[in-house]
């Protein structure tokens, strides 16, 4: 609790994953690229840090939650970003999902600059962030997992130390597979039974009282009945990790069909709405 935290990335996992860590009490240091996204932060206790450099000298561990790898590796790479700032025994903790590859990159660089690196991508989404819920993914040094494992401790329910870095990441992959095929399932569920004049309410509670429901089939049922889809895990990610999967070798009969399906939700403009909008785009491609 004597360590003081520096975050990078207040999106909507970030925020209230930070928030977390600032409730349990400890000193807490933020960095945003929009940095307005900080504000309620800031009143409740936080540092603001005008840039990467000033957090990484006033914090001893850097956690990073961002977008993708490019996001990720300008924040560590870049002029005037973490591995160009005093890191020396520094632990930082990329929680973003991510490439293995760019993992693998970071901890080396991070070593190179005397830094200890933890790759630790979380499966859950703002709800369980906010709840500190999540499942946390670790790959990397053992050492420095259990040194990580009291800040795990108030962010999620469950961290796991898979192995070297890579593992967490590729861990995080296979997970967010199985969401994807589970919300194109149920996505199209729901539409081949309206085709056939069953409501979309309907339908949704005979998965969700049956042995297929399940709690991400039931988080997203009040999106599908209203028809709105604001971003609780945006479906650009998704779009990203399974890219990401694909590089890693996912090659399975549903596989490319998959990637897809999420690749042209993208073109059509739904990228920043949430994950569940797959059914936005499945309705009027069927139409068209
Ligand atoms: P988000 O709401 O889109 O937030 C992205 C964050 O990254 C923001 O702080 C954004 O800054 C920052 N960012 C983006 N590009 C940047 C750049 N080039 N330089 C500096 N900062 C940059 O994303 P999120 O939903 O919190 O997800 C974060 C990560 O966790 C992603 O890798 C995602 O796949 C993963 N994840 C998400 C969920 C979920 O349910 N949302 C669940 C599990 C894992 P600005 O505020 O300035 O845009």
């Amino acid at each position: 609790m004597n360590e003081t935290i520096g975050w990078i990335g207040l999106g909507n996992m970030g925020y209230p994953m930070a928030r977390n860590l600032l409730k349990a009490g400890y000193a807490l240091n933020v960095y945003n690229r929009t940095a307005s996204k900080a504000d309620g932060l800031v009143n409740e206790g936080a540092t603001l840090a005008n840039s990467i450099q000033e957090l990484c000298s006033e914090s001893d561990v850097v956690i990073t939650m961002l977008s993708d790898d490019q996001a990720v590796k300008g924040v560590f790479l870049g002029e005037g970003g973490l591995l160009n700032s005093k890191a020396t025994g520094k632990l930082f903790i990329n929680m973003g999902t991510v490439s293995p590859k760019t993992s693998y990159e970071l901890e080396e660089m991070s070593s190179a600059v005397g830094a200890r690196f933890l790759e630790a991508p979380v499966s859950g989404s703002v709800k369980p962030a906010e709840d500190g819920a999540l499942l946390i993914l670790v790959g990397g040094e053992e050492d420095s997992f259990r040194a990580a494992q009291p800040l795990f401790e108030k962010l999620g329910k469950l961290s796991l130390w898979l192995g070297a870095v890579g593992a967490g990441s590729s861990a995080k992959l296979a997970i967010n597979y199985f969401l994807a095929l589970t919300l194109e399932g149920l996505a199209e569920t729901v539409l081949f039974a309206k085709k056939n004049g069953i409501k979309a309410e309907d339908m949704l509670r005979i998965v969700n009282e049956g042995a297929c429901g399940s709690a991400i089939t039931k988080l997203k049922t009040s999106g599908i009945v209203a028809g709105s889809f604001p971003a609780a895990f945006a479906l650009k990610h998704m779009a990203k990790d399974l890219r990401l999967a694909r590089e890693q070798g996912v090659d399975f009969p549903l596989s490319q069909p998959l990637v897809d399906t999420y690749n042209k939700a993208l073109e059509k403009g739904l990228g920043e709405k949430d994950v569940m909008a797959i059914i936005t785009y499945l309705e009027t491609s069927a139409t068209e």
